[in-house]
Formats: C-alpha cells, sequence, structure tokens
C-alpha cells in the first residue's frame, strides 16, 4: 500500500500517515462563513483538501474516508450583512452557501461527506459549553461563557505562541468579565431582535469555535485523522477548538494529524483577503471566460504549504500546459494513475511534481487516470476546446492521429464522424492530416 506522508503542524514536521482506523479514515477541515462571495484565496482550501480527499479514497479505497466541512451560518458579520440588507440571517447564508457550492463545483470540488451546520448543533455545543463548566474549564459571566485559558496547561501546544499574542488573538470585545484577557467566548447573549437560542445562560448565541468542536464529536468522534484549514486558523481558531475539546475530552486529543495550507497572494501585494481589499473571485474569473479547470490547476501549481502569488501569467500558463495535456490525453477512457503521480502527492501533497509529471506520460489512458487524481482532465477533448474554433478542431485533429498511432481505431473513427457531423472533412496524406470545411 501507498505510504502517505504530512506536516503536521503540531509535531513541525512530514510523519507517516497512519489512520486510527484505515476502513474509516475521519478528516474535518473548517468550511466557509457564509455572508459573502468566496475569493480564490478561499477557495485554495477547497481545492487542496479535495485533491487529499481523492488521494485517501484512491489509497485506503472508495468508501474509506468521512470528510467533513462546515458551513457556519451564525456569526456577527452575517447578522451585520443581513442587517444591512433588512432580511433574515438565513437569506443571507442560503444564498452565499449556493454561491460557495456553485463556485467550488466550478473549480472540480467533490462535495465531502457530510457538510455539517453550525445552526443545526446548538443543542450539542450547548451539551459541551455545560461539560467545561463542570469540569472547570469554562464560566458564566455576565450572560457569557468564557473558556478559562488558564485551567488548561497545555493550551498553545499548536500555535506556540507567546502570552502576549494569544491575549492580542482572544479578540477582547468586552474585558470587563473576563477572568483572564486571554479567555474566549462559547456563548454570547442576544438581544430580542437578533438571532438567538434558549440557554442555561439565557438566550444567546454561539461563539465561533465552539462549533467545530461539537460538529467534530457529533459526526466523526473524540479523536479524528486529519484537521485541516488554512495556515490563519491556526491561532486562534484551531488552538481554541483543541482546547475545547481535548478538556472535554478527559484529554484526548482532537485530531491525530494537523494540515495547513499557506496563504494566496495577488502579485505584488499581500495576503488576499476582504479586509485588504485586494480579492478577486472565482465567480469573476469565470465570467471572464477562464476555465473552472484552469482556475484549479493554477491553485495547484504551487505546494500548498507554499504561498502562491495570483497573476493572469499563471493562468495562462495553467491554460496553456492543460490544454496540451488535454490533446495527449485526446478521447482516451481512463486506465489505472501513474505510480510517479501518485508517489509525488503521497510525498505530503507534492502537487507541482505531479503536474509536472503528468507531462511526461505518455500513455493516454495513464494520463486520464492520474489527472483525475487531481480532480483534472475530466472534459471529453471536444468539450475542452468547445468553442474555440480552429484550436479545438486542430486537438481533435491530433487527437485522431495519436489514437490512430496507438491503433485504438474505434477512437479515430469517431473523432472523424465527430467532426464530419460539423461539416469538417478531413484528408489524410503523406505530411499528415489536413482539414477543412464543406
Ligand atoms: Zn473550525
Amino acid at each position: 500500500m501507498t505510504r502517505i506522508r504530512l506536516h503536521d503542524t503540531m509535531a513541525r514536521e512530514k510523519r507517516d500517515f497512519v489512520p486510527a482506523d484505515p476502513a474509516r479514515v475521519t478528516m474535518y477541515v473548517c468550511g466557509p462563513t457564509v455572508y459573502g462571495r468566496a475569493h480564490i484565496g478561499n477557495a485554495r482550501p477547497a481545492v487542496v483538501f479535495d485533491v487529499l480527499a481523492r488521494l485517501l479514497r484512491h489509497v485506503y479505497g472508495e468508501d474509506s474516508l468521512v470528510y467533513a466541512r462546515n458551513v457556519t451560518d451564525v456569526d456577527d458579520k452575517i447578522i451585520e450583512a443581513a442587517r444591512a440588507e433588512g432580511v433574515e440571517p438565513a437569506a443571507i447564508t442560503e444564498r452565499y452557501e449556493r454561491h460557495y457550492l456553485e463556485d467550488m463545483g466550478a473549480l472540480g470540488v467533490q462535495p465531502p461527506t457530510i457538510a455539517p451546520h453550525a445552526t443545526g448543533h446548538i443543542g450539542e455545543m450547548i451539551a459541551m459549553i455545560a461539560r467545561l463548566i463542570e469540569t472547570g474549564n469554562a464560566y458564566e459571566a455576565d450572560g457569557h461563557v468564557l473558556f478559562n485559558v488558564p485551567s488548561d496547561p497545555d493550551y498553545g501546544a499548536l500555535g506556540r505562541r507567546d502570552r502576549e499574542a494569544m491575549i492580542a488573538g482572544a479578540r477582547v470585545e468586552i474585558a470587563a468579565y473576563k477572568k483572564d484577557p486571554a479567555d474566549f467566548v462559547l456563548w454570547k447573549p442576544s438581544d430580542a431582535e437578533m438571532i438567538g437560542w434558549d440557554s442555561p445562560w439565557g438566550r444567546g448565541r454561539p461563539g465561533w469555535h465552539i462549533e467545530c468542536s461539537a460538529m467534530i464529536e457529533t459526526h466523526l468522534g473524540e479523536t479524528i485523522d486529519i484537521h485541516g484549514g488554512g495556515l490563519d486558523l491556526i491561532f486562534p481558531h484551531h488552538e481554541n477548538e483543541l482546547a475545547q475539546s481535548r478538556c472535554a475530552h478527559q484529554g484526548a486529543p482532537l485530531a491525530r494529524y494537523w494540515v495547513h495550507n499557506g496563504f494566496l497572494s495577488m502579485a505584488g501585494s499581500e495576503k488576499m483577503s476582504k479586509s485588504l481589499g485586494n480579492v478577486v473571485t472565482p465567480a469573476e474569473l469565470l465570467a471572464a471566460g477562464h476555465k473552472g479547470e484552469v482556475l484549479r490547476f493554477a491553485l495547484l501549481s504551487a505546494h500548498y504549504r507554499q504561498p502562491l502569488e495570483w497573476s493572469e501569467a499563471l493562468i495562462a500558463q495553467s491554460k496553456s500546459t492543460l490544454d496540451r495535456l488535454y490533446r495527449s490525453a485526446g478521447d482516451a477512457a481512463p486506465g489505472e494513475p501513474d505510480p510517479s503521480v501518485v508517489d509525488a502527492l503521497a510525498d505530503d501533497l507534492n502537487t507541482p511534481l505531479a503536474l509536472s509529471r503528468l507531462s511526461a506520460i505518455e500513455d493516454a489512458r495513464v494520463l486520464r487516470a492520474s489527472g483525475a487524481l487531481l480532480g483534472l482532465l475530466g472534459d471529453s477533448l471536444s468539450a475542452w476546446f468547445q468553442g474555440e474554433g480552429d484550436a479545438r478542431i486542430d486537438a481533435l485533429v491530433a487527437a485522431r492521429a495519436d489514437a490512430k498511432q496507438r491503433r485504438d481505431f474505434a477512437a479515430a473513427d469517431g473523432i472523424r464522424a465527430e467532426l464530419a457531423g460539423e461539416g469538417i472533412v478531413l484528408e489524410d496524406g503523406p505530411g499528415g492530416t489536413v482539414w477543412r470545411r464543406t
């Protein structure tokens, strides 16, 4: 069996991946807060963990993976957006979750096994908060419930921040009711007009971090194999998830491997983020005529832990490489993936190496299957070059020549017939094939 190695943020090194139960590999990735359109930087973790999911299924079996990606559908940014539009929060979250799924679908991201929603797990969150109060790790103050950071001697193991950074990261709102400035909110009060739920501590709503701990416990168990997300989630979000879960579960670790992807930036700019205003969305890029698969290829062109600089040149280069790969793949049916591509992905998801190895594959069937492992080369040749006029016809003619060379005459005749149906005649001569419109 292929040995997968993953860089574990907790261990600060690459480790052999050994799932607790190879028949049920568990992975949780923090998903979107649905109050606006995702930008291409938000798409990076979705694409990266989609490739990891494909690799895990390839190695452990199609039904071996339980992959959960949550939807944060209660949050102060959602409440603000709903107020600004004068609609219920659900109108905002339903709209932007739908857009998120459309955008990620266009990038070839398969839906996760489970997509739990925060608002569907309020009871589980309340139960976990009550347990944390019982164990002495949380306390009620002024309608809030807070996690008491000094009560957990292992707090900080994941992010390894110093205390000042932890306090800054706790995003102090009103510090008066906190026992310690680093304490973070598990539950907060909602006023009468605000979305809220009844709880032992009054009507309110959860803090952000508790939802993931409660949903992981509900759907995947106390300790999962892989917890993933962007680098920016290590602190405070994942540190807080880890503390909550560990304290609620008698010290059981939340995850056995912590996997984090790097940032995406605009060429010559900082990290792409809504607050900096330097964002470009998949929706805009698709509307500009770029194919989703080209954007996916571009997102996988750098190693997931490295920063990725987004540019028009990167998109153009990705398009031309994919055009070439599609010409090589022709209309062959997928066979088995090339071991060199599997090995590149198994080595901490080395997608740049895997992509370069695609170019060296000569067998069209192997190329198709190897591309599929990366979520690429899934279109027919004709569909890929659709709307590109002569470039598409040239590609089909080249694919027919390849098919003839490997004595796949059925495929070659299929291409000739397809073009004939469009009024295009092929003439084979000693210098190759020329085509003309009738
Ligand atoms: Zn989370």
